[in-house]
């Protein structure tokens, strides 16, 4: 059979389980759809239980749970925010918003993780804190870069947009830092088109990050009966979702365990079955360390090279499979170098990594049929 026969296979397709549209209406017909309704406390309390957070805001966007971390952080102009060069653009300009300087460091060859080896060198005296990204949900050397922060007085942020359900050592992603931002963007395993939280671990944030969600109001005091009218007490900004998208984040969340279980099958079979392949064409897989447990956010591989790399994606675009490429260095962006600095030795991992990084179509509807489709077109390119 011609493969132009064939439906070509999306590099994405968002999940829909059961219950979004039985919530969406129950939304629509209750007491109104703006935030911190019924809906957005029942996803934030399953949250709260997935991470063990001390508190789980919901948020408009992973990229605005960022920055309402750098506000809740003070910082100030000149401040420095170690981070890896080798994350999305909403990583550092959340930081750049405020005027600290996003310091890039270059991430680990095997699981293109902030490399813990570095982060020590970066620091200055006007270093405030690091931000960890788990890159494909694969943790962070948590142990050592949260001991290099406790010992220089810094801050940690997780960017936990890919972490949600991972783990390392036994503890949950989005536990480690005294922040942690979620994305439930459309584009990620639980998703609501555009959403995100922020996980507070450290009870002491709670009550400003709530003011700074709220327009820089206690509205939340006032909504509990804690105070007789609520005012403007700090700087804040309208950070909350609708009710309605809390609506479709709660059906999603309590799908959790079938999406998590669909999207491991994909990743598992990709991954033992493109090892020999893989092999023959020097092409790395990702690695997982021991002591991490990953939620199979992404599948990607890692060809010899650019032109390998852009060949493959052709070549599997003609056979009816979308693969696509990832993260471009922050470090040499237009506004990287603008706003931020790069570290001594530059980011050649990174580099490396936005250059030769594919990644394979990874969805939770994707069955056992498409997921052979996607293996075999990977399997009749032959690296050169
Ligand atoms: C998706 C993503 C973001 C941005 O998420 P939004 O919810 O779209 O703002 C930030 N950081 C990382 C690592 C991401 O993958």
């Amino acid at each position: 059979m011609s493969v132009k026969n064939l439906q070509a296979i999306p590099f994405n397709h968002p999940y829909i389980s059961q219950n979004e549209l039985k919530y969406l209406t129950e939304a629509l017909n209750g007491r109104g759809t703006s935030g911190d309704g019924p809906f957005t406390h029942r996803a934030s309390e399953l949250l709260e239980r997935m991470t063990g957070a001390n508190r789980a805001l919901l948020t408009t966007s992973c990229t605005h749970a960022l920055e309402m971390a750098a506000l809740l952080l003070d910082l100030r102009p000149g401040d420095e925010v170690i981070m890896p060069s080798f994350t999305f653009v909403s990583t550092a300009n959340a930081f750049a918003l405020r005027g600290a300087v996003p310091v890039f460091l270059d991430c680990r060859p095997d699981t293109l993780n902030l490399d813990e080896r570095l982060v020590e060198a970066a620091i200055t005296r006007r270093t405030k804190a690091v931000v960890v990204v788990h890159y494909a949900g694969v943790a962070c050397e948590m142990d050592r870069i949260g001991a290099i922060a406790r010992r220089h007085g810094l801050a940690v942020v997780e960017d936990n947009a890919h972490g949600l359900g991972g783990s390392y050592r036994g503890r949950p992603l989005g536990s480690f830092g005294d922040m942690a931002a979620q994305s439930f963007h459309a584009t990620k395993n639980v998703q609501c088109g555009e959403g995100g939280a922020l996980l507070l671990n450290d009870p002491g944030l709670v009550a400003r990050a709530e003011v700074i969600r709220e327009k820089g109001t206690n509205r939340s005091q006032f909504f509990r009966g804690q105070v007789d009218k609520y005012r403007w007490v700090d700087i804040g900004s309208s950070y909350l979702p609708s009710d309605l998208l809390a609506a479709q984040l709660t059906a999603q969340l309590e799908s959790f365990d079938v999406i998590q279980a669909r999207r491991l099958a994909v990743w598992n079979a990709y991954h033992a079955e493109l090892a020999d392949w893989a092999a023959a064409n020097e092409v790395a897989q990702p690695v997982v360390p021991d002591g991490c447990v990953h939620p199979a956010h992404l599948y990607y591989l890692l060809l010899p090279d650019l032109a390998n790399r852009q060949a493959l994606i052709a070549h599997l675009s003609e056979r009816g499979v979308q693969a696509t490429f990832h993260y471009q260095s922050l470090h040499t962006a237009p506004a990287g170098m603008r706003y931020g600095r790069v570290a001594a030795g530059g980011c050649p991992v990174t580099e490396q990594a936005a250059d030769r990084l594919v990644r394979l179509p990874l969805f939770a509807d994707l069955d056992g049929e498409g997921t052979a489709r996607v293996i075999d077109a990977v399997r009749s390119y032959g690296v050169v």
